[in-house]
């Protein structure tokens, strides 16, 4: 489903060069929880990106579904990009807009809006009676449900997380694992999880990187015989 193939990817930054990517390639199957662990630096953000053609490889190639990005014209990219959705560490919800409002935003920009489809995705997320609340009255783990229903009202075959718990406490980071891990049975989302907690890849993840310094030093299947799926 997603493909890197020794994809270098540097930055110009006050005259020197910042290697944010090096050398990677990743191979990431169709349904799978692709976990990329790496400490603050080592590239995780960039190589999200990536996939979502907001950067371009400096070297290298970058497929999705087959397709090489670096080939996409700027319309194609954008469509490209609507078929996939984005969750991010501190949620990105407007402000002056209610829970039904932030969520349907994709649908408005699409000109696809329907109300009902608003109703199912935060019904599918627990937000139904939060529908008409404005972010500041929601706690962080709701707002991060805000966060997904909007990423995923556009069906997205692929699915983007940037640290997705990494502003939560305890119960609230596991209910958003809960949630991720039921995308993923229920739909069969592609999902890319990038994260510095090593607990939430390992019980969330088939498989994951690990990132350092823009190399990817190791590829491992996680085990889950201990754990409760
Ligand atoms: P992570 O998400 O793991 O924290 P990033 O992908 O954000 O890592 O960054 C990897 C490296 O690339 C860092 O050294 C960062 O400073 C640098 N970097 C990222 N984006 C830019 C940019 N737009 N311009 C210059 N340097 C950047
Ligand atoms: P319902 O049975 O009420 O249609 P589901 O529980 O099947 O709802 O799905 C809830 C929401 O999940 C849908 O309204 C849709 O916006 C979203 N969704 C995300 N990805 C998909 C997908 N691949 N197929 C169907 N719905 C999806």
């Amino acid at each position: 489903m997603i493909t890197f193939e020794q994809v270098t990817k540097s930055y110009t930054h006050h005259g020197t060069i910042i290697t944010a990517l090096d050398k990677v390639d990743l191979q990431i199957q169709e349904h799978e929880l692709f976990g990329v662990i790496g400490e603050s630096g080592s590239g995780k953000s960039t190589l999200l990106r990536m996939i979502n053609t907001l950067e371009q490889p400096s070297q290298g190639v970058v497929k999705v579904a087959g397709t090489d990005l670096l080939q996409l014209s700027e319309a194609e990219k954008r469509r490209s990009r609507k078929q996939i959705g984005m969750i991010f560490q501190q949620f990105n919800l407007l402000h002056n807009q209610t829970v039904s409002e932030n969520v349907g935003l994709p649908l408005r920009l699409n000109k696809t809006y329907e109300q009902q489809q608003v109703q199912e995705v935060l019904k599918f997320v627990r937000l139904s009676d939060k529908a008409e609340h404005y972010p500041s009255q929601l706690s962080g783990g709701e707002k991060q449900r805000v966060g997904i229903a909007r990423a995923l009202i556009t069906q997205p075959k692929i699915l983007l997380c940037d640290e997705p718990t990494s502003a939560l406490d305890g119960q609230n980071a596991y209910d958003i694992m809960e949630l991720l891990r039921k995308i993923n049975q229920t739909f069969g989302t592609t999902m890319v999880i990038v994260s510095h907690e090593l607990s939430l890849i390992k019980q969330l993840c088939d498989r994951t990187a690990i990132l350092e310094k823009g190399k990817v030093v190791e590829t491992m299947t996680i085990s889950k015989d201990n754990q409760q799926q």
